[in-house]
């Protein structure tokens, strides 16, 4: 039986790694989910079988209850939602290590008889354990701050106190001392408990001070973390699929991490630190600077005629795209140019919206077709030779500050070059500012329309004028 279980364990991690690599197009994004969740069903079926199980009752329930819950938020949890959707389940992976290694702690210590601890846990055992409570606590209360930031439940402003780093370096210093003192002396479970404490406290204060901009940044790294205590959980429990499923949780978080930091041009540590002070606020884009000359408006009749004389569109989706729920009217206004002969194209930014793939996501699910969605790489050269640029709800991400303005908190940060393009057209509700907080100084280009207005209204009331002419 064994050998059989070792086996599917062997066979579900093959379709948790193919079902990783097809969540890296969009194309095989669905079956790549699918892959995952069948390698993740005979986990749990095989794991079943695979312990002395005493009674299935509370399993049972706990599926219930739980698969229930699932079902739920699924369906409820709007797409702008997901950030903290995510957070709030890393949190619960988090959580769950730190319980499984603290009930196998106290299994192996045989601690309620009162036996004699410190034979009774290997040093290996002990190691996996003390870093699964570990690492599980600081996931566990981190996560929960983030899920509170993005919920507005907890403040989403960068926090600062004084000597906030090097408090929180002592503290992690004291954890992994106390950590490695449990492993020599497993007996010490005061000071265990104590350690859980601190870690817990110091999840709280490695993610409290980060602004709600870069919350998801931080999800992305608590998805690392859950994934690596859900690794050393492995460990513990001696379970081969759980070690391989948390180390490639692990990694894939720190990967992901990375791309949105490259995408803002950011350094992780910058990130963490709490870097952008502005971010997430709210206000006029022209707050502080001087503008020559008012922006230019157009209403939709006169935008229908500028895009039907038109050849080639772009069209860039953003948060506000997201917000307004206007993908479908985006993408029927896409039919329309397409009828009348236009060549569109929608070019998407890696931070693009409020988490990676944010936007491919909802255009997907609009029937908008795969190879119509252009990586910034793949069309940012194009912008000089297009007629239009459609900008729907993004504002950071075709901020030409970026490139031109050294003083400016995104200089660096890559950008789509919208205002390469003959005409670019903007669609938002009035002049404020995106989540990094600063003015946009494309409104004010001689070559840029506004069509100020709710996405999904704007982009509905357009398509119906084109359609007209
Ligand atoms: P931005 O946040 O820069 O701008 C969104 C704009 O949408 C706002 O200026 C707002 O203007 C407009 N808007 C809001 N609601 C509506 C609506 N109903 N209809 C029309 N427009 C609307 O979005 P971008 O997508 O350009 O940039 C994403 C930002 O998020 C970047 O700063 C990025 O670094 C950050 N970020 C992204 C992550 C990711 O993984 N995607 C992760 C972390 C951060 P107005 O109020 O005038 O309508």
């Amino acid at each position: 039986m064994d050998l059989v279980i070792q086996l599917a364990y062997l066979v579900a991690s093959i379709f948790f790694i193919y079902g990783l690599k097809m969540l890296g197009s969009p194309k095989t994004a669905r079956k790549g989910n699918l892959y995952s969740a069948i390698g993740m069903l005979m986990a749990i079926v095989f794991t079943l079988l695979d312990k002395n199980i005493i009674t299935y009752e509370w399993i049972i329930i706990g599926l219930v209850v739980g698969s229930s819950i699932g079902v739920i938020f699924a369906l409820k949890v709007k797409m702008t939602g997901m950030p903290q959707m995510v957070g709030l389940l890393n949190g619960f992976g988090g959580g769950a290590s730190l319980l499984v290694a603290l009930s196998e702690y106290y299994k192996l210590s045989n601690y309620a008889e009162g036996a004699n601890i410190a034979l009774q846990i290997p040093t290996n055992t002990g190691v996996s354990i003390v870093v699964s409570i570990l690492i599980g606590s600081v996931t566990f209360t981190g996560s929960m701050i983030a899920f509170g930031k993005l919920q507005g439940l907890v403040t989403g402003k960068v926090v600062r106190y004084p000597l906030q780093h090097p408090f929180n370096a002592l503290l992690l210093l004291l954890i992994i001392a106390a950590g490695a003192y449990i492993v020599i002396n497993p007996a010490s479970v005061d000071l265990l408990l104590l350690a859980v404490i601190v870690s817990l406290i110091l999840g709280v204060l490695l993610v409290l001070p980060i602004g709600g901009a870069d919350m998801p940044v931080a999800i992305s790294l608590l998805n690392s973390y859950s994934g690596l205590a859900a690794s050393a959980t492995g460990f513990v429990l001696e379970n081969n699929l759980l070690i391989i499923a948390g180390a490639l949780v692990g990694a894939s978080g720190i990967i992901l991490t990375l791309i949105m930091c490259r995408g803002m041009n950011r350094s992780l540590m910058n990130v963490v630190m709490g870097g952008w002070a502005s971010a997430g606020a709210a206000g006029p884009a022209v707050e502080g600077k001087e503008h020559k000359g008012d922006v230019k408006s157009v209403d939709a009749e006169e935008l229908a005629m500028i895009l039907d004389s038109a050849s080639s569109v772009i069209i860039v989706p953003g948060y506000g795209m997201a917000v307004a729920q206007a993908q479908h009217a985006v993408r029927d206004l896409m039919n329309t140019l397409e009828k009348k002969g236009v060549n569109v194209r929608f070019a998407i930014h890696p931070v693009a919206g409020r988490m990676p793939g944010h936007m491919n996501v909802l255009l997907a699910e609009a029937q908008v077709p795969y190879d119509k969605l252009l990586a910034m790489e793949d069309i940012n050269d194009d912008f000089p030779n297009t007629d239009v640029v459609i900008v729907i709800g993004a504002n950071d991400v075709v901020n030409p500050a970026a490139r031109s303005d050294p003083g400016s908190p995104i200089y660096g940060m890559p950008i789509l070059n919208v205002d390469y393009a003959k005409t670019v057209v903007v669609n938002k509700r009035s002049l404020n500012v995106g989540y990094a907080g600063i003015g946009n100084d494309l409104f004010f280009n001689p070559n840029t329309l506004m069509y100020f207005g709710d996405a999904k209204e704007a982009i509905t009331k357009l398509n119906n004028e084109l359609k007209e002419l």
